[in-house]
C-alpha cells in the first residue's frame, strides 16, 4: 500500500482540530476528514465567552475558522468530505468517504455529538436568539430574564439549577408527570425557589420573531393551550453522538451510543483513539474537547513510536 498516513482524524470540531494541531506539530502529517460542514457544534452558536484567550468573546464560527487556519499553517491536509464507513479489522486502518479511501496507522475519532431538538420551526429560526441547548455556554446572557428548560432528565435539572444563577425564573417543561432524572437532581431542582415545573404538556411552538418571547404548550390531559412568557428556551432532551458509522467497527459503544474508551483516549481497538463529545456526555465543552484532542494526539504519537521501535 503506497500511501499509508500516520494519523487520520475524523471530525473538525475543537477536539479534531486540536488533535490535528498537535499531530501536525509532531510532524505526523495528519489528515482531517472534516465533514461537509467543518467546525462542529460551535459553527452553530453565536457568542462564545468561555473559550480562554478571548477576553471580549468570539463568535463560534470565527473561533472554528481560526482553529482551521492554525492547523493548516502546520501542514494539515483537510478533506471536506463525510466518512461513510471504516474498516478497523486489520492494519492499516481504512477510512472511506464517498470518493476515496484513506489508510492510516492511527485514527483519532472526534465526530462529536449533536443536541437533540423538538423539531419546531422556530426552535431553529431562533437559535442564538434566545434558543440554546447549552446553559453552561449561554446562561450568562439571561441575567435578569425568564427562561424555560425543556426535558425531564438529569441535564434538564442541572441546566435549570445552573440557570437560576442568572435568570429570575426558570420553568422546567416536561412531557410527562414522572421524571427520568435521578432523585437527588430532581429534588435539588424542586427545592430551588426560582424553579417552577409544568408537566404533562407538549411544546407546540416557540413564540417570537426576532427573539424568543415565550413558549406555547398544550396540556396533554385537557388539550388546553398555555403561553409561558420567557426570553430564553433551553432544550435539554439529550444528545446524539455521531457514531453510526462505527456500529460494526468492533469499537465498544454504550447503550446511549457513545464510544467507550479503554484507558485515557485509547479505545478497544489498538491505534484508534477518541476525543471529545463522541465519548463524553458529561462535560461537553469546547475547551474540554480541545484538551482531549491534545491528549489523543499525544497518545497516538506514543502508539506510533512504539510500533516503530
Ligand atoms: P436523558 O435521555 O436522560 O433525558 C432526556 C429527557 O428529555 C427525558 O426526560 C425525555 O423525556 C425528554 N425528551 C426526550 N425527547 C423528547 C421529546 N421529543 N419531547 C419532549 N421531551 C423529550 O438525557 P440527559 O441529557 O438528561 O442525560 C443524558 C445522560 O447524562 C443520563 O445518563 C444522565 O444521567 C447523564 N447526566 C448526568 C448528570 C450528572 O450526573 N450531573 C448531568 C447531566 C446528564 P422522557 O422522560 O419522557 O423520556
Amino acid at each position: 500500500m503506497s500511501d499509508v498516513k500516520n494519523v487520520v482524524i475524523i471530525g473538525s470540531g475543537p477536539a479534531g482540530l486540536t488533535a490535528a494541531l498537535y499531530s501536525a506539530r509532531a510532524e505526523l502529517k495528519p489528515v482531517v476528514i472534516a465533514g461537509l460542514k467543518p467546525g462542529g457544534q460551535l459553527t452553530e452558536t453565536t457568542e462564545v465567552e468561555n473559550f480562554p484567550g478571548f477576553p471580549e468573546g468570539i463568535q463560534g464560527p470565527e473561533l472554528m475558522e481560526k482553529m482551521l487556519a492554525q492547523v493548516k499553517r502546520f501542514g494539515t491536509e483537510v478533506v471536506s468530505e463525510n466518512v461513510v464507513s471504516v474498516d478497523f479489522s486489520k492494519k492499516p486502518l481504512a477510512i472511506a468517504t464517498d470518493t476515496q479511501t484513506f489508510y492510516s496507522k492511527a485514527v483519532i475519532i472526534a465526530t462529536g455529538a449533536d443536541a437533540n431538538w423538538l423539531g419546531l420551526d422556530n426552535e431553529q429560526k431562533l437559535r442564538g436568539k434566545g434558543v440554546s441547548a447549552c446553559a453552561t455556554c449561554d446562561g450568562f446572557f439571561f441575567r435578569g430574564k425568564e427562561v424555560v428548560v425543556i426535558g425531564g432528565g438529569d441535564s434538564a435539572m442541572e441546566e435549570a439549577n445552573f440557570l437560576t444563577k442568572f435568570a429570575t425564573q426558570v420553568t422546567i417543561v416536561h412531557r410527562r408527570a414522572e421524571f427520568k432524572a435521578s432523585k437527588i437532581m430532581l429534588k435539588r431542582a424542586q427545592d430551588n425557589p426560582k424553579i417552577k415545573f409544568i408537566t404533562d404538556v407538549t411544546v407546540v411552538d416557540v413564540i417570537g420573531t426576532d427573539r424568543v418571547e415565550g413558549v406555547k404548550v398544550k396540556h396533554n390531559d385537557t388539550g388546553a393551550e398555555e403561553n409561558i412568557s420567557c426570553q430564553g428556551y433551553f432544550a435539554a432532551i439529550g444528545h446524539t453522538p455521531a457514531t453510526s458509522i462505527f456500529k460494526n467497527s468492533g469499537l465498544e459503544i454504550n447503550d446511549m451510543g457513545y464510544i467507550v474508551p479503554k484507558q485515557f483516549t485509547e479505545t478497544s481497538i489498538p491505534g484508534v483513539f477518541v476525543a471529545g463529545d463522541v465519548h463524553d456526555h458529561r462535560y461537553r465543552q469546547a475547551v474540554t474537547a480541545a484538551g482531549e484532542g491534545c491528549k489523543a494526539a499525544l497518545d497516538a504519537e506514543k502508539y506510533l513510536q512504539a510500533q516503530e521501535s
